[in-house]
């Protein structure tokens, strides 16, 4: 292999926005420290990685999208669905896993024709360690998640410690526990974890095949940095023993605005008029409300939801995803929308989240704590109020609230997966009065909004040169330099 060989590297996230969105960066990240990047995707979802990655292509970087088919009909799902993001029912999570199974196939055609020197692929293609090993290439997870919660769930894999209490759910205390081994007193309760829900047989198999790969892997990319979170670091990476690099925070490369407002799906609003609309706003004003990409609110918690940011008094923007026009009514308080006109902006399905966040006038996110809206919030700045659903966002939670403090909880301790209508309802009162405190400005919240702008200044430092995370990346490339002459 030549001195001057540019290393090539495959990136196959899951199709899920939240998957797709940091792994296009991961991408970007390393086409712009000179390697090859190759994007995998699947026909339907070609056209919107292709648009993030055309500036990039444009200005000389080596990026390209390789397509493969996604089998999604024969797995049993109905036609056009290649989007974890348009999966509406619990049945269609494994129908759409076992699609991805069957991509295994044709992923390995590609390795075998195009040899990448290394593939990084997300962690639900839990086959992938499997398959590049038979053609000596290194695998690398990438974990669109923080060490925190890579080594709470490794706590919890290996001690099991809820399996010696109580399963009883109606007690809210005689089910928790503390995740041993952690640097930090955790207590979490089953209600939290996936393993206790509805859905656990599924869940839980995932769980494990993802852990085996995990451990069969070359190494993990985590989209976080040192700075955020040293002892998790270290405890993941001494302690546990994982080899792993910190890279992130990975949204950090979108320093334009362009790049800002062009991330997954297409915006349902003008990106200039939000802009408009967030410069007529005093600095730290405005809430930024939205659960995500996944997520929904039951009808129920919709309307106390709106009751609750009508009577805070408070400036925000609100991402609904479930709402149709023609529904409006059934769900938002009847004029709701005209009673906070000039206050509260509505977005229906899709926002540019990012140009949001880091505009001036926004100083709070209600969350539902999917890692990449949380380290989107944490780089720049604003506190958050957490309302978790499923999934890590349990954990995400529990570090911002406990670990970090940049957040005050809000939302329900129960896992609750695609608008599940058993979970405790959060009554207006107490919204307004969290958005209030958050926003407000008493003592602690001002506190808090400083801690949050020294964080935000960590997080970039990091990924400037000279940063942690840079440096991370930079003895990634170069350990896979060497690999490769060898
Ligand atoms: N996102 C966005 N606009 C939206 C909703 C989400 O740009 O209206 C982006 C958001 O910035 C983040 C990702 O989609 O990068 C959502 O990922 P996250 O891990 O926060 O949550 P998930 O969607 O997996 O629940």
């Amino acid at each position: 292999i030549p001195d001057n060989h540019q290393l090539h590297v495959f990136l196959f996230p899951v199709m899920a926005q939240s998957l797709m969105i940091p792994m296009v960066d991961v991408a970007r990240l390393f086409a712009a420290r000179g390697l090859k990047s190759t994007i995998i995707t699947t026909p339907l979802n070609a056209m919107n990685v292709s648009k993030s990655v055309e500036r990039d292509r444009l200005s000389g970087l080596n990026i390209n999208v390789q397509i493969i088919p996604f089998p999604g009909v024969e797995a049993g799902l109905p036609e056009g669905i290649e989007c974890l993001n348009e999966i509406t029912s619990p049945e269609m999570m494994p129908k759409f896993f076992k699609a991805m199974d069957m991509v295994q196939e044709p992923f390995e055609k590609l390795l075998e024709q195009h040899r990448p020197d290394f593939v990084v692929a997300g962690m639900f293609l839990t086959w992938a360690t499997e398959s590049t090993a038979k053609f000596g290439i290194p695998r690398f997870v990438f974990h669109a998640a923080n060490f925190f919660y890579l080594s709470a769930k490794e706590s919890l894999r290996l001690h099991k410690p809820y399996e010696t209490i109580s399963t009883d759910h109606t007690d809210e205390n005689s089910s928790s526990f503390v995740i041993p081994g952690l640097p930090d007193k955790i207590e979490m309760s089953t209600a939290q974890i996936p393993s206790h829900s509805e859905s656990s047989n599924f869940v839980v198999e995932m769980q494990k095949k993802i852990s085996e790969s995990e451990v069969n892997s070359y190494g993990i990319l985590v989209n976080s940095f040192y700075e955020l979170e040293p002892a998790y670091a270290e405890h993941y990476k001494t302690v546990l023993g994982r080899k792993a690099w910190h890279i992130g925070p990975i949204s950090l490369l979108n320093e334009h605005a362009a790049d800002k407002a062009q991330r997954g799906k297409k915006s349902a609003i003008d990106e200039h008029y939000v802009l408009k609309w967030l410069d007529s706003k005093e600095p730290n004003s405005v809430l930024y409300v939205s659960f995500g990409s996944v997520s929904r609110v039951n009808d129920n918690q919709l309307l106390e939801l709106a009751m609750g940011l009508e009577s805070s008094g408070c400036s925000f923007i609100w991402v609904v995803r479930q709402i149709k026009k023609d529904d409006e009514e059934r769900f938002l308080p009847t004029g709701f929308e005209e009673r906070v006109k000039g206050r509260g902006l509505i977005i229906r399905d899709w926002a540019p989240q990012l140009l949001i966040l880091d505009h001036q006038a926004v100083g709070g996110f209600m969350t539902h704590c999917g890692w990449n809206s949380v380290l989107e919030s944490i780089s720049a700045g604003v506190p958050m109020i957490t309302w978790p659903m499923f999934a890590d966002q349990f954990y995400n939670d529990i570090f911002i609230t406990q670990v970090i403090k940049m957040g005050t909880p809000l939302g329900p301790k129960e896992h609750n997966w695609l608008d599940s209508k058993n979970v405790s309802l959060v009554k207006n009162d107490k919204i307004e009065m969290v958005v209030s405190w958050l926003m407000g400005d008493g003592e602690e919240a001002k506190n808090m909004r400083k801690r949050a702008k020294e964080i935000s200044e960590m997080a970039k430092k990091s990924v400037e040169e000279g940063g942690s995370s840079y440096a991370d990346l930079t003895s990634l490339i170069e350990e896979m330099r060497i690999y490769t002459k060898k």
